[in-house]
């Protein structure tokens, strides 16, 4: 009986498509994981130049009328930003050329704030994917997977939230990751379409060989990093829309993330 409602539920979803019908925002809540871009953004702390924002006019022209203008300057790798291959692969598509059905995409939300809250180098396993997937299904080829450490909770404070504010190479950085294992299993086995984190990192604090980052830019699976917001989208349900400037060659830059939620499940 359910497959036979399955069906009917198809067909008139494509007639639907077929009438031209649109997407019906008022169907959904919208969720902003997005940090703004300020003074305070966090960068990493080798970054040769932080956010800055140039006013270039402002106040009443010859004309009668208000008018203002600015000019911004950002290394690509602060704030909520989108990491393309490019980043950690030679020769993997750049900032403009990372396919859109990898930037919109279901999404869910793997929980690991316990684990982070007890050890703040705490990297995301194996175990942690397979406990979530009995917990709420298998994770589908294409999903955007986010993983929850708490961490957007410290931000803007570079010392919380990157475990050491010193500046330049010498600081000893300290936050929770995704592990080999773990992002092996989302890259290579389930197909993941993009990995994101509300930390400086998918690749936890102590990191030298940035081999998550290496893991997923090897097969074209970009990152989302400094997300916020993500107590607020449920553990699967939500569709994550995340589309960067559009810079040619770029190996990242700074992205405005949101998510849809189906109203009623909105938490
Ligand atoms: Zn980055």
């Amino acid at each position: 009986m359910k497959s036979v409602l399955g069906a009917w539920f198809t067909v008139l979803t494509a007639s639907a498509t077929a009438f031209g019908q649109t997407l019906d925002l008022t169907q959904y809540t919208i969720v902003d994981l997005t940090h703004p871009f300020n003074e305070r953004t966090v960068f990493w702390p080798t970054a040769t130049s932080t956010f800055t924002l140039n006013r270039e006019a402002w106040g009443e022209t010859p004309g009668g009328y208000f008018y203002s203008s600015f000019s911004f300057c950002t290394p690509e790798h602060g704030g909520t930003h989108l990491d393309a291959p490019l980043h950690f692969a030679e020769g993997g598509n750049s900032t403009s050329e990372v396919p859109l059905e990898r930037l919109i995409a279901p999404g869910v939300v793997i929980d690991v704030r316990e684990q982070a809250d007890a050890h703040r180098n705490y990297r995301l396993t194996r175990a942690d994917v397979e406990a979530f997937e009995r917990a709420h299904g298998r994770i589908a080829p294409g999903t955007i997977v986010l993983v929850r450490t708490g961490w957007s909770r410290f931000w803007p404070d570079r010392e919380r939230y990157l475990g050491d504010a010193t500046l330049g190479a010498d600081a000893r950085l300290s936050f929770p990751g995704l592990g080999e294992e773990a992002t092996r299993l989302l890259v290579e086995e389930r197909r993941a379409a993009l990995l994101g984190i509300d930390t400086a990192s998918i690749d936890y604090g102590p990191s030298t060989d940035f081999i998550a980052h290496r893991i997923g830019a090897a097969q074209g699976v970009p990152n989302l990093e400094n997300l916020t917001n993500l107590d607020r989208l449920p553990p699967r349900g939500a569709t994550v829309i995340a589309l960067p400037t559009k810079i040619e060659g770029g190996s990242g830059g700074p992205v405005r993330v949101i998510a849809l939620l189906p109203a009623e499940r909105s938490p």
